[in-house]
């Protein structure tokens, strides 16, 4: 298959998204001891950017926290355009180490990830099982309980096929992972993805993280930065608000949806966090945040009457 400038732009947003945390981590907002492993070195971003990505990960973080409470760790994370995030190895070293995780990006991507694993040994020991087997087919690794593969996530019969090949199974309560993905696919094959995935998945809970509000002044000049970066074809579902949004989730498949804008997220991070992180860098721009942060949402959707009462304040 032969990829487009499109999806190579596509496919280079993983590393801006990657030196962005690793530069976030380097100043103090968060803990993460595997980031540095998957890029070398980080520009130092604005004061704003770094805020914003502290929100992000611990907004992921505190919901993924949520849903591991209700089920235990007998369950499945499938997280969608993985990147190179390290969520994985971060849970290994908690108690919520879970049973299987997924992770699914382009091959060019999870190609690059699995040769980084592969030659570290930090990171290859927490995928090993105890012969320290893991198996490459085909371009994907798969070991117990982690699987790298190589998808297109706008062709759903791939998606299918992986996600089978990886031990993906109905019978388990599943979360699953959008950070920054679903904005790169057109509306249409995001959601034929989202509804796949709702009705694959008796027991799930999705966490969605993208921009939204992108009807307005500020909105429009994001999506020309967007469409400069490949992404062209979002834009009608990138101008929903918030609310809009839970209508989309809840008519794709989910039974309950929430959204909120990241103002609204970062409000309802407990005080101390957000006191400690207002210490480590003067922000001159605070309007510039406030615009930042109205136009990205995070939303949950989910299936079961488990995750039901998931929320931001839970
Ligand atoms: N989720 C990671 C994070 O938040 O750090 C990475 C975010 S990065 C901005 C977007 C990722 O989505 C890239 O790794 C890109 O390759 C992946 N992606 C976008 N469209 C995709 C598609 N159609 N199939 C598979 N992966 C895709």
């Amino acid at each position: 298959k032969s990829w487009t400038a499109e999806d190579e732009a596509i496919i280079a947003t993983n590393m801006d998204a990657t030196e962005c945390k690793r530069c976030a981590v380097e100043l103090g907002y968060w803990k993460d001891d595997y980031i540095s492993y998957f890029v070398r070195h980080a520009d130092r971003k604005a004061p704003e950017i770094n805020r914003g990505y502290y929100a992000r990960v611990k907004a992921m973080e505190m919901f993924i926290h949520q849903f591991l409470e209700r089920c235990g760790t007998k369950c499945q994370i499938i997280n969608l355009g993985c990147g190179y995030d390290t969520l994985y190895w971060r849970l290994k070293d908690t108690t919520q180490a879970v049973g299987n995780f997924i992770e699914l990006d382009f091959p060019a991507v999870t190609a690059k990830k699995c040769h980084i694993i592969k030659r570290n040994k930090q990171l290859l020991q927490k995928i090993s099982n105890e012969d320290g087997e893991v198996m490459i087919r085909s371009g994907d690794l798969h070991s117990d309980g982690y699987h790298l593969l190589g998808c297109d996530l706008r062709c759903l019969a791939e998606v299918r096929r992986k996600l089978a090949a990886g031990g993906a199974s109905a019978a388990l309560p599943a979360l699953l992972l959008a950070e920054c993905v679903l904005v790169y696919l057109r509306p249409d094959a995001a959601d034929a993805l989202l509804q796949h995935l709702a009705g694959a998945f008796p027991r799930c809970a999705l966490l969605l993280y993208e921009q939204c509000n992108l009807g307005d002044t500020f909105g429009e000049v994001m999506l020309r930065n967007l469409s400069a970066r490949g992404c062209v074809l979002a834009g009608e579902r990138l101008r929903m608000r918030p609310a809009a949004l839970v209508e989309r989730l809840r008519a794709l498949g989910f039974e309950a949806a929430r959204a909120w804008d990241m103002q609204a997220v970062w409000r309802a991070l407990p005080e101390d966090d957000r006191a400690r992180v207002e210490a480590l860098e003067m922000l001159d721009e605070r309007e510039l945040l406030l615009q930042l942060n109205t136009h990205y949402a995070f939303s949950v959707a989910t299936r079961g009457d488990i995750f039901a009462d998931m929320d931001l304040n839970a």
